[in-house]
Protein backbone atom coordinates (compact mmCIF):
# COMPACT_ATOMS: atom_id res chain seq x y z
CA UNK A 1 0.00 0.00 0.00
CA UNK A 2 0.87 3.35 -0.64
CA UNK A 3 1.19 5.92 2.17
CA UNK A 4 4.92 7.69 1.55
CA UNK A 5 5.29 9.41 -1.56
CA UNK A 6 8.60 10.76 -2.39
CA UNK A 7 8.87 13.21 -5.55
CA UNK A 8 12.05 14.57 -6.97
CA UNK A 9 12.36 18.25 -8.66
CA UNK A 10 10.27 20.66 -6.99
CA UNK A 11 9.57 22.84 -9.91
CA UNK A 12 6.46 23.95 -11.05
CA UNK A 13 4.84 20.38 -11.16
CA UNK A 14 6.77 18.92 -8.28
CA UNK A 15 4.86 21.91 -5.83
CA UNK A 16 1.87 20.81 -7.34
CA UNK A 17 2.19 17.12 -6.84
CA UNK A 18 3.64 17.33 -3.06
CA UNK A 19 0.31 19.42 -2.64
CA UNK A 20 -2.47 16.96 -3.62
CA UNK A 21 -0.56 13.99 -2.05
CA UNK A 22 -0.31 15.84 1.26
CA UNK A 23 -4.12 17.18 1.08
CA UNK A 24 -5.20 13.42 0.42
CA UNK A 25 -3.49 12.53 3.35
CA UNK A 26 -0.67 11.11 2.11
CA UNK A 27 3.22 11.68 3.53
CA UNK A 28 5.17 13.30 1.25
CA UNK A 29 9.23 13.77 0.88
CA UNK A 30 10.30 16.54 -1.84
CA UNK A 31 13.60 17.06 -3.05
CA UNK A 32 15.08 19.04 -5.07
CA UNK A 33 18.88 19.71 -5.95
CA UNK A 34 18.26 23.18 -5.30
CA UNK A 35 17.98 24.46 -2.16
CA UNK A 36 16.51 27.77 -3.51
CA UNK A 37 13.59 25.29 -5.35
CA UNK A 38 12.35 23.81 -2.31
CA UNK A 39 12.21 26.73 -0.72
CA UNK A 40 10.13 28.63 -3.51
CA UNK A 41 7.95 25.20 -3.50
CA UNK A 42 7.02 25.52 0.02
CA UNK A 43 6.14 29.15 -0.59
CA UNK A 44 3.84 28.36 -3.19
CA UNK A 45 1.92 25.40 -1.27
CA UNK A 46 1.21 27.28 1.36
CA UNK A 47 0.00 29.89 -0.98
CA UNK A 48 -2.23 27.50 -2.91
CA UNK A 49 -3.50 25.93 0.66
CA UNK A 50 -4.39 28.96 1.38
CA UNK A 51 -6.06 29.96 -1.82
CA UNK A 52 -8.34 26.67 -1.13
CA UNK A 53 -9.21 27.75 2.15
CA UNK A 54 -9.97 31.24 1.01
CA UNK A 55 -12.74 28.99 -1.49
CA UNK A 56 -13.79 27.26 1.11
CA UNK A 57 -12.10 23.92 -0.82
CA UNK A 58 -10.75 22.94 2.30
CA UNK A 59 -10.53 24.14 6.13
CA UNK A 60 -7.87 26.15 7.67
CA UNK A 61 -6.99 22.68 9.85
CA UNK A 62 -6.54 20.68 6.74
CA UNK A 63 -4.44 23.31 5.10
CA UNK A 64 -2.01 23.58 8.26
CA UNK A 65 -2.14 18.95 8.98
CA UNK A 66 -1.13 18.97 4.77
CA UNK A 67 1.47 21.28 4.89
CA UNK A 68 3.68 19.53 8.10
CA UNK A 69 3.16 16.30 6.03
CA UNK A 70 5.40 17.41 3.50
CA UNK A 71 9.54 17.10 4.26
CA UNK A 72 12.11 18.74 2.07
CA UNK A 73 15.44 17.81 1.19
CA UNK A 74 18.35 18.51 -1.24
CA UNK A 75 19.46 14.74 -1.15
CA UNK A 76 17.94 11.14 -1.96
CA UNK A 77 18.38 9.83 1.24
CA UNK A 78 15.26 9.68 2.42
CA UNK A 79 14.04 7.79 -0.21
CA UNK A 80 14.83 4.55 1.23
CA UNK A 81 11.52 4.66 3.26
CA UNK A 82 9.28 5.58 0.68
CA UNK A 83 6.62 3.40 -0.89
CA UNK A 84 6.43 5.40 -4.07
CA UNK A 85 8.79 7.67 -5.62
CA UNK A 86 7.36 10.41 -8.22
CA UNK A 87 10.14 11.45 -10.85
CA UNK A 88 8.81 15.87 -11.88
CA UNK A 89 12.71 16.81 -12.52
CA UNK A 90 13.44 19.13 -16.00
CA UNK A 91 12.52 17.21 -19.12
CA UNK A 92 16.30 16.28 -20.29
CA UNK A 93 16.01 12.15 -20.72
CA UNK A 94 19.96 12.56 -19.21
CA UNK A 95 19.22 14.34 -15.92
CA UNK A 96 15.92 11.57 -15.41
CA UNK A 97 18.31 8.64 -16.37
CA UNK A 98 21.10 9.93 -13.88
CA UNK A 99 18.15 10.45 -10.86
CA UNK A 100 17.15 6.51 -12.11
CA UNK A 101 20.89 5.71 -11.08
CA UNK A 102 21.23 7.46 -8.23
CA UNK A 103 17.78 6.67 -6.51
CA UNK A 104 17.06 2.79 -7.50
CA UNK A 105 19.93 1.58 -5.13
CA UNK A 106 18.15 3.84 -2.40
CA UNK A 107 14.35 2.63 -3.07
CA UNK A 108 13.13 -0.04 -1.22
CA UNK A 109 12.44 -3.16 -3.69
CA UNK A 110 9.01 -2.84 -3.26
CA UNK A 111 8.68 1.11 -4.24
CA UNK A 112 7.03 1.68 -7.22
CA UNK A 113 9.02 4.53 -9.88
CA UNK A 114 6.79 6.75 -11.75
CA UNK A 115 8.16 9.44 -13.85
CA UNK A 116 5.97 12.71 -14.49
CA UNK A 117 7.82 13.26 -18.36
CA UNK A 118 6.01 15.20 -20.99
CA UNK A 119 7.10 13.08 -23.59
CA UNK A 120 9.83 11.16 -23.36
CA UNK A 121 9.21 6.96 -23.47
CA UNK A 122 8.17 5.20 -20.76
CA UNK A 123 9.84 1.91 -21.85
CA UNK A 124 13.26 3.17 -22.70
CA UNK A 125 12.72 4.97 -19.17
CA UNK A 126 11.93 2.50 -17.59
CA UNK A 127 14.86 0.32 -18.91
CA UNK A 128 17.41 2.37 -17.33
CA UNK A 129 15.68 0.99 -13.78
CA UNK A 130 16.38 -1.83 -12.56
CA UNK A 131 12.68 -2.58 -11.87
CA UNK A 132 10.76 -1.78 -14.92
CA UNK A 133 8.04 -3.72 -14.46
CA UNK A 134 7.36 -1.89 -10.82
CA UNK A 135 8.15 1.56 -13.63
CA UNK A 136 5.12 3.90 -14.59
CA UNK A 137 4.23 6.92 -16.53
CA UNK A 138 1.91 9.54 -14.23
CA UNK A 139 1.34 12.63 -16.26
CA UNK A 140 -0.36 15.07 -14.31
CA UNK A 141 -1.42 18.55 -15.79
CA UNK A 142 -0.22 22.13 -14.57
CA UNK A 143 -2.10 23.29 -12.15
CA UNK A 144 -1.88 20.10 -10.73
CA UNK A 145 -4.02 21.50 -7.64
CA UNK A 146 -6.93 21.90 -10.30
CA UNK A 147 -6.55 20.27 -13.27
CA UNK A 148 -8.66 16.80 -12.85
CA UNK A 149 -6.84 14.47 -15.38
CA UNK A 150 -3.80 12.19 -14.82
CA UNK A 151 -2.20 10.39 -18.19
CA UNK A 152 -1.32 6.82 -16.79
CA UNK A 153 1.04 4.99 -19.22
CA UNK A 154 2.35 1.87 -19.47
CA UNK A 155 5.93 1.02 -20.35
CA UNK A 156 5.90 -2.29 -22.50
CA UNK A 157 7.31 -3.99 -19.10
CA UNK A 158 4.88 -2.30 -16.71
CA UNK A 159 3.07 -5.12 -14.63
CA UNK A 160 -0.51 -4.74 -14.20
CA UNK A 161 -0.58 -4.31 -10.36
CA UNK A 162 1.54 -1.47 -10.39
CA UNK A 163 -0.92 0.03 -12.90
CA UNK A 164 -3.95 -1.12 -10.97
CA UNK A 165 -1.67 0.29 -7.63
CA UNK A 166 -1.17 3.96 -9.74
CA UNK A 167 -4.94 4.00 -10.55
CA UNK A 168 -6.14 3.34 -7.23
CA UNK A 169 -3.74 6.33 -5.75
CA UNK A 170 -4.31 8.93 -8.46
CA UNK A 171 -8.41 8.44 -7.24
CA UNK A 172 -7.81 8.64 -4.15
CA UNK A 173 -6.09 12.01 -4.35
CA UNK A 174 -9.61 13.19 -6.31
CA UNK A 175 -7.90 13.11 -9.79
CA UNK A 176 -9.19 10.88 -13.23
CA UNK A 177 -6.86 8.77 -14.98
CA UNK A 178 -7.28 8.15 -18.75
CA UNK A 179 -5.02 6.08 -20.17
CA UNK A 180 -2.37 6.57 -23.00
CA UNK A 181 -0.08 4.00 -25.30
CA UNK A 182 3.46 4.13 -24.86
CA UNK A 183 4.13 7.25 -27.96
CA UNK A 184 5.98 10.35 -28.20
CA UNK A 185 4.14 13.20 -25.70
CA UNK A 186 0.97 10.55 -24.92
CA UNK A 187 -2.37 12.20 -25.63
CA UNK A 188 -2.44 15.81 -24.35
CA UNK A 189 0.51 17.19 -25.60
CA UNK A 190 0.76 14.83 -29.05
CA UNK A 191 -2.42 16.92 -29.46
CA UNK A 192 -1.73 20.30 -27.40
CA UNK A 193 2.17 20.77 -28.61
CA UNK A 194 1.72 21.20 -32.52
CA UNK A 195 -1.38 23.96 -31.50
CA UNK A 196 1.02 25.89 -29.65
CA UNK A 197 3.73 25.18 -31.85
CA UNK A 198 1.84 26.51 -35.29
CA UNK A 199 0.58 29.78 -32.73
CA UNK A 200 4.53 30.19 -32.57
CA UNK A 201 5.05 29.98 -36.09
CA UNK A 202 2.06 32.60 -36.76
CA UNK A 203 3.84 34.72 -34.31
CA UNK A 204 7.00 34.13 -36.78
CA UNK A 205 6.13 34.57 -40.07
CA UNK A 206 4.14 37.97 -38.95
CA UNK A 207 0.58 36.15 -39.27
CA UNK A 208 -0.72 38.19 -35.90
CA UNK A 209 0.60 39.52 -32.86
CA UNK A 210 0.97 37.76 -29.66
CA UNK A 211 -1.61 39.98 -28.54
CA UNK A 212 -3.81 39.10 -31.70
CA UNK A 213 -3.14 35.26 -31.95
CA UNK A 214 -3.95 34.64 -27.93
CA UNK A 215 -7.07 36.90 -28.40
CA UNK A 216 -8.23 35.27 -31.25
CA UNK A 217 -7.66 31.67 -29.83
CA UNK A 218 -9.62 32.88 -26.38
CA UNK A 219 -12.66 34.46 -28.50
CA UNK A 220 -12.99 32.42 -31.33
CA UNK A 221 -12.18 29.20 -30.15
CA UNK A 222 -13.54 29.83 -26.39
CA UNK A 223 -9.86 28.27 -24.84
CA UNK A 224 -9.83 29.59 -21.53
CA UNK A 225 -5.78 31.02 -22.32
CA UNK A 226 -4.26 32.02 -25.47
CA UNK A 227 -1.47 29.38 -26.94
CA UNK A 228 1.19 31.83 -26.19
CA UNK A 229 0.31 32.65 -22.78
CA UNK A 230 -0.21 28.84 -22.39
CA UNK A 231 3.24 28.30 -23.76
CA UNK A 232 4.85 30.63 -21.28
CA UNK A 233 2.88 28.87 -18.53
CA UNK A 234 3.97 25.29 -19.36
CA UNK A 235 7.62 26.80 -19.53
CA UNK A 236 9.25 26.87 -23.17
CA UNK A 237 12.12 24.65 -22.51
CA UNK A 238 9.26 22.25 -21.62
CA UNK A 239 7.74 23.25 -25.22
CA UNK A 240 10.60 22.84 -27.23
CA UNK A 241 11.64 19.48 -25.51
CA UNK A 242 8.32 17.86 -26.33
CA UNK A 243 8.59 18.87 -29.56
CA UNK A 244 11.73 17.90 -30.37
CA UNK A 245 10.78 14.61 -28.98
CA UNK A 246 7.18 14.54 -31.31
CA UNK A 247 10.41 15.61 -34.48
CA UNK A 248 12.57 13.05 -33.56
CA UNK A 249 10.21 9.79 -31.93
CA UNK A 250 7.74 10.32 -34.73
CA UNK A 251 10.04 11.29 -37.48
CA UNK A 252 7.67 13.85 -39.16
CA UNK A 253 8.50 17.18 -40.50
CA UNK A 254 4.93 18.61 -39.38
CA UNK A 255 6.76 18.47 -35.70
CA UNK A 256 9.41 20.97 -36.55
CA UNK A 257 10.57 23.15 -33.32
CA UNK A 258 9.36 26.95 -34.51
CA UNK A 259 12.63 28.54 -34.57
CA UNK A 260 11.18 31.11 -32.75
CA UNK A 261 10.64 28.76 -30.01
CA UNK A 262 14.60 27.89 -29.89
CA UNK A 263 15.42 31.52 -29.68
CA UNK A 264 13.48 32.00 -26.75
CA UNK A 265 14.84 29.50 -25.12
CA UNK A 266 18.18 30.17 -26.19
CA UNK A 267 17.56 33.83 -24.64
CA UNK A 268 16.20 31.92 -21.51
CA UNK A 269 12.98 33.39 -21.91
CA UNK A 270 11.57 30.58 -21.34
CA UNK A 271 7.95 31.86 -19.76
CA UNK A 272 6.54 32.74 -16.51
CA UNK A 273 8.62 30.60 -13.85
CA UNK A 274 11.51 33.32 -15.22
CA UNK A 275 9.38 35.92 -15.49
CA UNK A 276 9.52 36.39 -19.20
CA UNK A 277 8.92 34.58 -22.30
CA UNK A 278 6.25 35.66 -25.22
CA UNK A 279 4.53 38.16 -21.87
CA UNK A 280 6.51 39.84 -19.52
CA UNK A 281 5.49 39.13 -16.01
CA UNK A 282 7.56 41.59 -13.81
CA UNK A 283 5.87 44.38 -13.83
CA UNK A 284 1.38 44.87 -12.53
CA UNK A 285 0.45 43.27 -15.86
CA UNK A 286 1.66 41.00 -18.60
CA UNK A 287 3.40 42.90 -21.21
CA UNK A 288 3.66 40.98 -24.90
CA UNK A 289 7.36 40.88 -25.90
CA UNK A 290 6.77 41.04 -29.44
P1 LIG B 1 10.64 23.13 -13.64
O1 LIG B 1 11.73 23.66 -14.50
O2 LIG B 1 9.65 24.08 -13.03
O3 LIG B 1 11.23 22.24 -12.44
C1 LIG B 1 12.20 21.25 -12.59
C2 LIG B 1 12.91 21.08 -11.25
O4 LIG B 1 13.77 19.93 -11.35
C3 LIG B 1 13.80 22.28 -10.88
O5 LIG B 1 13.43 22.77 -9.59
C4 LIG B 1 15.22 21.67 -10.86
O6 LIG B 1 16.06 22.24 -9.85
C5 LIG B 1 14.91 20.21 -10.56
N1 LIG B 1 15.99 19.30 -10.93
C6 LIG B 1 16.76 19.31 -12.06
N2 LIG B 1 17.66 18.31 -12.01
C7 LIG B 1 17.47 17.65 -10.83
C8 LIG B 1 18.10 16.55 -10.20
N3 LIG B 1 19.11 15.93 -10.77
N4 LIG B 1 17.63 16.15 -9.01
C9 LIG B 1 16.60 16.80 -8.41
N5 LIG B 1 15.97 17.86 -8.95
C10 LIG B 1 16.40 18.28 -10.15
O7 LIG B 1 9.89 22.04 -14.56
P2 LIG B 1 8.36 21.52 -14.45
O8 LIG B 1 7.51 22.37 -15.32
O9 LIG B 1 8.02 21.32 -13.01
O10 LIG B 1 8.50 20.10 -15.19
C11 LIG B 1 8.98 18.95 -14.50
C12 LIG B 1 8.57 17.70 -15.25
O11 LIG B 1 7.15 17.66 -15.37
C13 LIG B 1 9.12 17.63 -16.68
O12 LIG B 1 9.39 16.30 -17.00
C14 LIG B 1 7.96 18.15 -17.50
O13 LIG B 1 7.97 17.68 -18.83
C15 LIG B 1 6.78 17.57 -16.74
N6 LIG B 1 5.51 18.26 -16.93
C16 LIG B 1 5.46 19.62 -17.04
C17 LIG B 1 4.23 20.26 -17.23
C18 LIG B 1 4.14 21.76 -17.35
O14 LIG B 1 3.09 22.27 -17.74
N7 LIG B 1 5.16 22.50 -16.99
C19 LIG B 1 3.05 19.50 -17.28
C20 LIG B 1 3.14 18.10 -17.12
C21 LIG B 1 4.37 17.49 -16.95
Amino acid sequence: MVQYVGIIGAGQMGNGIAHVFAIAGYDVLLSDINPEALKKALAKIKLNLHRQVVKGVITDDQAKAALGRIKTDTTLAGFSEVDLAIEAATENEQVKIAIFQDLCPILKPEAILATNTSSISITRLASTTDRPEKFIGLHFMNPVPVMKLVELIRGIATSEETYHIAETFIEKIGKTSANSEDFPAFIVNRLLLPMINEAIYTLYEGVGSVESIDKAMRLGANHPMGPLQLADFIGLDTCLSIMQMLYEGLADTKYRPCPLLVKYVEAGWIGRKVGRGFYDYRGDEPVPTR
